[in-house]
């Protein structure tokens, strides 16, 4: 199951990323391309660190030596949530300032709410709970001034629920067996992570650490 549950993960992160990339030059949703621009370099970096770290895994320890492929493919994906903003900057891009600016909530709603209605024919559930989460979430977000911890699993949570979006709309549609033993695991492992990071989100702010907790 892992093996194509890794291409999986890829193959929707590139649904993803290009989907964005579309709307971007068509220009008729900007609002949701603000919104999604962080979030899918966010959820795409994570997730190739995620894939590239469990590849080198299951070669156990060839994974790990220099001679094979897979531990440079894990080295070079290292750098993607550093660079073109690192991903720490981009949590607090949405949670901070995106989620206030007029029309990115309602286009994210609209988005996920499409692909719900689009894929009826299979079990939505965990992506309408996802939704749920998400919106639970952004209420406690939108109470605060300052996101603070909150921001690094708010973005994880809006990007889990995009990419549960994406991976909606391919089970409905799909036609090989392997696409809908992937969709699946995403519904059944993945969506569900999604109620912890609100709950994450909810959290009130962790007490500041003192300045000289470091010292000596
Ligand atoms: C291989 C490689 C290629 C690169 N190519 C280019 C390039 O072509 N063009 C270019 O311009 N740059 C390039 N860079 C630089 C890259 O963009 C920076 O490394 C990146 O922006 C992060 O900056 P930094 O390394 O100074 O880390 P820092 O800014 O010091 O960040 C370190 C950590 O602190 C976090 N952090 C920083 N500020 C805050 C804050 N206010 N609140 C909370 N957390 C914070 C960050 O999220 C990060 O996790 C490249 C870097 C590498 C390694």
């Amino acid at each position: 199951m892992l093996n194509p549950v890794l291409a999986e993960i890829v193959t929707a992160c590139r649904a993803l990323v290009p989907r964005t990339l579309v709307d971007l030059e068509r220009g008729d949703r900007p609002a949701l391309v603000e919104l999604m621009t962080p979030v899918a370099k966010a959820f795409a970096t994570e997730a190739a660190q995620e894939a590239a770290g469990l590849a080198v895994q299951v070669h156990g320890g060839y994974g790990f030596l220099r001679e094979y492929r897979v531990e440079q493919i894990a080295r070079d994906g290292r750098i993607t949530p550093i660079y073109e903003g690192t991903n720490g900057i981009q949590a607090a891009t949405l949670a901070g300032r995106l989620v206030r600016q007029d029309g990115t909530l309602a286009a994210f709603r609209a988005e996920i709410g499409d692909a719900l209605a689009a894929a009826r024919s299979i079990d939505t559930a965990p992506l309408a709970d996802a939704l749920a989460a998400w919106e639970t979430a952004t209420a406690a977000l939108l109470e605060r001034s300052f996101p603070g911890a909150a921001a690094v699993p708010y973005l994880r949570l809006t990007g889990l629920t995009a990419f549960g979006a994406v991976w909606a709309r391919l089970e409905a549609a799909a036609a090989s067996s392997r696409l809908r033993a992937a969709a699946t695991f995403v519904r059944r492992w993945m969506l569900p992570e999604a109620t912890h990071l609100a709950a994450l989100c909810c959290s009130p702010p962790l007490p500041d650490v003192p300045a000289d907790v470091f010292e000596g």
